[in-house]
Protein backbone atom coordinates (compact mmCIF):
# COMPACT_ATOMS: atom_id res chain seq x y z
CA UNK A 1 0.00 0.00 0.00
CA UNK A 2 1.37 3.55 -0.88
CA UNK A 3 1.88 6.23 2.25
CA UNK A 4 -1.00 7.65 3.17
CA UNK A 5 0.00 10.99 2.25
CA UNK A 6 -0.27 9.18 -1.54
CA UNK A 7 -3.65 7.97 -0.56
CA UNK A 8 -4.96 11.29 0.19
CA UNK A 9 -3.36 13.21 -2.48
CA UNK A 10 -4.71 10.76 -5.73
CA UNK A 11 -8.55 11.53 -3.59
CA UNK A 12 -7.71 15.11 -4.18
CA UNK A 13 -6.18 14.85 -7.52
CA UNK A 14 -9.44 12.49 -8.75
CA UNK A 15 -11.85 15.16 -6.57
CA UNK A 16 -9.96 18.38 -8.48
CA UNK A 17 -11.28 17.01 -12.24
CA UNK A 18 -14.93 15.56 -11.40
CA UNK A 19 -16.38 19.01 -12.05
CA UNK A 20 -14.87 19.18 -15.78
CA UNK A 21 -17.06 15.81 -16.40
CA UNK A 22 -19.50 16.64 -18.87
CA UNK A 23 -22.47 14.88 -17.12
CA UNK A 24 -24.69 17.94 -16.79
CA UNK A 25 -26.25 16.28 -13.07
CA UNK A 26 -24.04 13.08 -12.59
CA UNK A 27 -21.12 14.07 -12.39
CA UNK A 28 -18.70 11.39 -10.69
CA UNK A 29 -14.48 10.94 -11.17
CA UNK A 30 -12.16 8.11 -10.57
CA UNK A 31 -8.45 7.58 -10.83
CA UNK A 32 -6.68 4.47 -10.95
CA UNK A 33 -3.26 4.42 -9.55
CA UNK A 34 -0.54 2.19 -10.15
CA UNK A 35 2.80 2.13 -8.99
CA UNK A 36 3.70 4.79 -12.16
CA UNK A 37 0.96 6.72 -12.39
CA UNK A 38 -2.36 7.87 -11.67
CA UNK A 39 -4.72 7.92 -14.38
CA UNK A 40 -7.80 10.24 -13.63
CA UNK A 41 -11.36 10.04 -16.00
CA UNK A 42 -14.63 11.26 -15.37
CA UNK A 43 -17.70 9.68 -16.93
CA UNK A 44 -18.64 10.23 -20.07
CA UNK A 45 -20.24 9.96 -23.62
CA UNK A 46 -18.20 8.36 -26.09
CA UNK A 47 -18.22 11.05 -28.83
CA UNK A 48 -20.32 9.00 -31.49
CA UNK A 49 -23.21 8.46 -29.11
CA UNK A 50 -23.30 11.88 -28.36
CA UNK A 51 -22.98 13.15 -31.71
CA UNK A 52 -24.75 10.86 -33.50
CA UNK A 53 -27.22 8.83 -31.06
CA UNK A 54 -27.92 11.88 -28.77
CA UNK A 55 -26.69 12.36 -24.56
CA UNK A 56 -30.19 11.45 -23.23
CA UNK A 57 -31.13 9.08 -25.23
CA UNK A 58 -31.13 5.34 -23.81
CA UNK A 59 -29.70 2.28 -25.40
CA UNK A 60 -31.76 -0.69 -24.39
CA UNK A 61 -31.84 -0.50 -20.85
CA UNK A 62 -28.39 1.32 -20.30
CA UNK A 63 -27.42 5.04 -20.57
CA UNK A 64 -24.88 6.13 -23.26
CA UNK A 65 -22.61 7.08 -20.82
CA UNK A 66 -19.25 5.09 -19.19
CA UNK A 67 -18.80 5.09 -15.79
CA UNK A 68 -15.97 6.91 -14.55
CA UNK A 69 -14.39 4.06 -13.14
CA UNK A 70 -14.60 2.01 -16.50
CA UNK A 71 -13.59 4.86 -18.35
CA UNK A 72 -9.81 5.60 -15.31
CA UNK A 73 -9.60 1.38 -15.65
CA UNK A 74 -9.85 1.39 -19.88
CA UNK A 75 -7.08 4.06 -19.87
CA UNK A 76 -4.69 2.79 -17.29
CA UNK A 77 -1.66 0.57 -19.39
CA UNK A 78 -2.05 -1.94 -16.99
CA UNK A 79 -4.05 -2.02 -14.53
CA UNK A 80 -2.97 -5.52 -11.96
CA UNK A 81 -2.82 -4.86 -8.45
CA UNK A 82 -3.64 -0.83 -8.92
CA UNK A 83 -5.70 1.23 -6.33
CA UNK A 84 -9.09 2.99 -7.35
CA UNK A 85 -10.28 6.21 -6.10
CA UNK A 86 -13.32 7.48 -6.75
CA UNK A 87 -15.67 10.29 -6.15
CA UNK A 88 -18.95 8.16 -5.66
CA UNK A 89 -20.10 4.40 -4.65
CA UNK A 90 -19.26 1.89 -7.64
CA UNK A 91 -22.50 0.01 -8.94
CA UNK A 92 -22.26 -3.56 -9.10
CA UNK A 93 -21.05 -3.59 -12.92
CA UNK A 94 -18.39 -1.48 -12.41
CA UNK A 95 -17.36 -3.47 -9.24
CA UNK A 96 -17.27 -6.49 -11.14
CA UNK A 97 -15.17 -5.45 -14.18
CA UNK A 98 -12.59 -3.80 -11.23
CA UNK A 99 -12.29 -6.96 -9.49
CA UNK A 100 -11.64 -8.43 -12.97
CA UNK A 101 -9.18 -5.91 -14.08
CA UNK A 102 -7.22 -6.92 -10.89
CA UNK A 103 -7.80 -3.98 -8.79
CA UNK A 104 -6.81 -4.70 -4.98
CA UNK A 105 -8.58 -1.17 -2.66
CA UNK A 106 -11.04 1.44 -3.84
CA UNK A 107 -11.03 4.41 -1.66
CA UNK A 108 -14.44 6.37 -2.01
CA UNK A 109 -14.44 9.90 -1.69
CA UNK A 110 -16.79 10.59 1.92
CA UNK A 111 -19.20 13.16 0.22
CA UNK A 112 -19.66 10.67 -2.40
CA UNK A 113 -22.19 8.62 0.27
CA UNK A 114 -24.29 12.17 0.63
CA UNK A 115 -25.26 12.81 -3.06
CA UNK A 116 -28.93 12.59 -3.90
CA UNK A 117 -28.75 9.75 -6.66
CA UNK A 118 -25.97 7.84 -4.18
CA UNK A 119 -28.97 7.76 -1.48
CA UNK A 120 -31.30 6.63 -4.28
CA UNK A 121 -29.18 3.67 -5.67
CA UNK A 122 -26.98 3.35 -2.37
CA UNK A 123 -29.03 -0.17 -1.97
CA UNK A 124 -27.32 -1.96 -4.79
CA UNK A 125 -23.51 -0.48 -3.51
CA UNK A 126 -24.50 -1.25 0.03
CA UNK A 127 -25.66 -4.96 -1.65
CA UNK A 128 -24.12 -6.44 -4.44
CA UNK A 129 -21.14 -4.36 -5.07
CA UNK A 130 -19.50 -4.54 -1.25
CA UNK A 131 -20.17 -7.88 -1.00
CA UNK A 132 -18.70 -9.09 -4.60
CA UNK A 133 -15.89 -6.56 -2.92
CA UNK A 134 -15.65 -9.00 0.20
CA UNK A 135 -15.83 -12.29 -1.80
CA UNK A 136 -12.84 -10.90 -3.87
CA UNK A 137 -11.02 -9.44 -1.01
CA UNK A 138 -10.57 -6.17 -2.44
CA UNK A 139 -10.82 -3.56 0.42
CA UNK A 140 -12.66 -0.53 -0.07
CA UNK A 141 -12.26 2.53 1.94
CA UNK A 142 -14.29 5.70 2.94
CA UNK A 143 -11.52 8.67 2.78
CA UNK A 144 -12.62 12.07 4.50
CA UNK A 145 -9.87 14.64 3.11
CA UNK A 146 -10.45 17.36 5.86
CA UNK A 147 -10.32 15.19 8.49
CA UNK A 148 -7.60 12.93 6.95
CA UNK A 149 -9.28 10.20 8.15
CA UNK A 150 -10.11 6.45 6.11
CA UNK A 151 -12.68 4.22 7.15
CA UNK A 152 -12.53 0.67 6.44
CA UNK A 153 -15.72 -0.46 5.05
CA UNK A 154 -14.64 -3.75 3.66
CA UNK A 155 -11.38 -5.16 4.26
CA UNK A 156 -10.42 -8.58 3.93
CA UNK A 157 -7.25 -9.78 3.21
CA UNK A 158 -8.15 -13.42 1.25
CA UNK A 159 -6.99 -14.63 -2.15
CA UNK A 160 -8.15 -12.27 -4.91
CA UNK A 161 -9.45 -14.26 -7.79
CA UNK A 162 -6.88 -14.68 -10.59
CA UNK A 163 -7.68 -13.71 -14.10
CA UNK A 164 -10.50 -16.11 -15.47
CA UNK A 165 -9.07 -19.26 -17.29
CA UNK A 166 -8.26 -18.77 -21.03
CA UNK A 167 -10.16 -21.51 -22.95
CA UNK A 168 -9.22 -22.36 -26.91
CA UNK A 169 -10.29 -20.24 -29.29
CA UNK A 170 -13.19 -22.76 -31.26
CA UNK A 171 -15.17 -22.81 -28.32
CA UNK A 172 -14.49 -19.01 -26.50
CA UNK A 173 -17.06 -16.43 -26.28
CA UNK A 174 -14.83 -13.72 -26.98
CA UNK A 175 -11.49 -13.75 -28.89
CA UNK A 176 -9.54 -11.11 -29.65
CA UNK A 177 -6.00 -10.51 -31.33
CA UNK A 178 -3.66 -8.94 -29.04
CA UNK A 179 -0.32 -7.18 -29.05
CA UNK A 180 1.49 -7.30 -25.39
CA UNK A 181 4.41 -5.18 -23.66
CA UNK A 182 6.64 -6.88 -25.32
CA UNK A 183 5.52 -6.35 -28.39
CA UNK A 184 4.68 -9.39 -29.27
CA UNK A 185 1.01 -11.01 -30.70
CA UNK A 186 -1.61 -13.09 -29.54
CA UNK A 187 -4.75 -14.40 -29.49
CA UNK A 188 -7.09 -13.99 -26.55
CA UNK A 189 -9.89 -16.28 -25.11
CA UNK A 190 -12.03 -15.95 -22.87
CA UNK A 191 -15.30 -16.93 -21.60
CA UNK A 192 -18.49 -15.13 -19.88
CA UNK A 193 -19.42 -16.53 -15.96
CA UNK A 194 -18.84 -16.18 -12.80
CA UNK A 195 -16.45 -13.69 -11.06
CA UNK A 196 -16.23 -15.23 -7.03
CA UNK A 197 -14.68 -18.18 -5.88
CA UNK A 198 -18.39 -19.50 -5.33
CA UNK A 199 -19.59 -22.53 -5.97
CA UNK A 200 -23.03 -22.80 -8.19
CA UNK A 201 -24.75 -23.92 -4.69
CA UNK A 202 -23.07 -20.80 -3.10
CA UNK A 203 -23.97 -18.89 -5.85
CA UNK A 204 -27.68 -18.96 -6.21
CA UNK A 205 -27.51 -18.22 -2.15
CA UNK A 206 -25.04 -15.32 -2.90
CA UNK A 207 -27.98 -14.04 -5.56
CA UNK A 208 -30.63 -14.93 -3.33
CA UNK A 209 -29.64 -12.58 -0.28
CA UNK A 210 -27.96 -9.79 -2.40
CA UNK A 211 -29.15 -9.88 -5.98
CA UNK A 212 -30.77 -7.34 -7.55
CA UNK A 213 -33.25 -7.37 -10.56
CA UNK A 214 -30.76 -5.18 -12.67
CA UNK A 215 -27.06 -6.44 -11.71
CA UNK A 216 -25.85 -9.81 -12.02
CA UNK A 217 -22.93 -11.82 -10.66
CA UNK A 218 -21.90 -13.28 -13.90
CA UNK A 219 -19.32 -11.46 -16.20
CA UNK A 220 -19.96 -11.10 -19.69
CA UNK A 221 -17.37 -12.07 -22.40
CA UNK A 222 -16.67 -9.34 -23.61
CA UNK A 223 -16.48 -6.75 -20.60
CA UNK A 224 -14.14 -9.43 -19.20
CA UNK A 225 -12.05 -9.86 -22.26
CA UNK A 226 -11.35 -6.07 -22.30
CA UNK A 227 -10.55 -6.19 -18.01
CA UNK A 228 -8.33 -9.03 -19.01
CA UNK A 229 -6.56 -6.99 -21.33
CA UNK A 230 -6.07 -3.69 -19.59
CA UNK A 231 -4.83 -6.09 -16.29
CA UNK A 232 -2.22 -7.64 -18.56
CA UNK A 233 -1.32 -4.41 -20.43
CA UNK A 234 -2.53 -5.92 -23.50
CA UNK A 235 -3.94 -3.57 -26.72
CA UNK A 236 -6.13 -4.67 -29.57
CA UNK A 237 -4.52 -5.67 -32.64
CA UNK A 238 -6.74 -6.83 -34.86
CA UNK A 239 -10.61 -8.33 -34.98
CA UNK A 240 -12.89 -8.76 -32.09
CA UNK A 241 -14.97 -11.81 -32.28
CA UNK A 242 -17.86 -12.48 -29.76
CA UNK A 243 -20.69 -15.81 -29.78
CA UNK A 244 -23.46 -13.28 -29.60
CA UNK A 245 -24.94 -10.18 -29.10
CA UNK A 246 -23.00 -7.77 -26.38
CA UNK A 247 -24.88 -6.43 -23.40
CA UNK A 248 -25.73 -2.75 -23.81
CA UNK A 249 -23.28 -1.30 -21.12
CA UNK A 250 -21.07 -3.92 -22.57
CA UNK A 251 -21.29 -2.27 -25.91
CA UNK A 252 -20.96 1.29 -24.13
CA UNK A 253 -17.86 -0.10 -22.49
CA UNK A 254 -16.30 -1.44 -25.87
CA UNK A 255 -16.92 1.69 -27.23
CA UNK A 256 -14.94 3.15 -24.27
CA UNK A 257 -11.70 1.15 -26.34
CA UNK A 258 -11.79 3.13 -29.06
CA UNK A 259 -13.12 0.13 -31.23
CA UNK A 260 -15.68 1.00 -33.65
CA UNK A 261 -15.94 -2.81 -34.93
CA UNK A 262 -17.13 -6.07 -33.85
CA UNK A 263 -17.52 -9.49 -35.46
CA UNK A 264 -20.64 -11.61 -34.05
CA UNK A 265 -20.92 -14.99 -35.11
CA UNK A 266 -24.86 -15.33 -33.86
CA UNK A 267 -26.52 -12.35 -33.50
CA UNK A 268 -29.57 -13.98 -33.21
CA UNK A 269 -28.59 -15.04 -29.05
CA UNK A 270 -29.28 -11.79 -26.64
CA UNK A 271 -31.85 -10.25 -24.48
CA UNK A 272 -34.37 -7.77 -25.75
CA UNK A 273 -32.25 -4.66 -24.52
CA UNK A 274 -29.01 -6.35 -26.25
CA UNK A 275 -30.84 -6.46 -29.49
CA UNK A 276 -32.17 -2.66 -29.44
CA UNK A 277 -29.01 -1.47 -28.18
CA UNK A 278 -26.82 -3.06 -31.49
CA UNK A 279 -29.88 -2.06 -33.70
CA UNK A 280 -29.39 1.67 -32.69
CA UNK A 281 -25.57 1.85 -32.63
CA UNK A 282 -25.66 0.01 -35.68
CA UNK A 283 -27.92 2.66 -37.24
CA UNK A 284 -26.41 5.51 -36.12
CA UNK A 285 -23.39 3.90 -37.65
CA UNK A 286 -21.29 4.30 -34.29
CA UNK A 287 -20.39 0.83 -34.39
CA UNK A 288 -20.10 -1.54 -37.42
CA UNK A 289 -20.91 -5.22 -36.57
CA UNK A 290 -20.22 -7.71 -39.44
CA UNK A 291 -20.61 -11.76 -39.43
CA UNK A 292 -17.96 -14.11 -38.33
CA UNK A 293 -17.62 -17.56 -38.95
ZN1 LIG B 1 -20.55 1.89 -12.55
Amino acid sequence: MPPEDKLFESMQRVVDVVLDGPHPTSKVAAGVLTDKILTCATNYWPADIDKKIGADVELGNTSGTIHAEMAAVLATPVTEGAIVFVTDPPCPNCMKNMIEAGVIAIYIDHKGFQKEFALKRGVDFQTMSLEMARLASINVYEIRRKERKIIPIVETFGDRPVAPPVTDNKGAQAVANVINGQGDTETICVNGGIVLPLNEAELQQEKETFGSLKYDFIQTPLNRLMMVMRRRGLSFAGDVTVNSLPGPREAVNYLGTGRRTLKIRDRSIGSEASKLAVKMLEEAEVLKITDAA
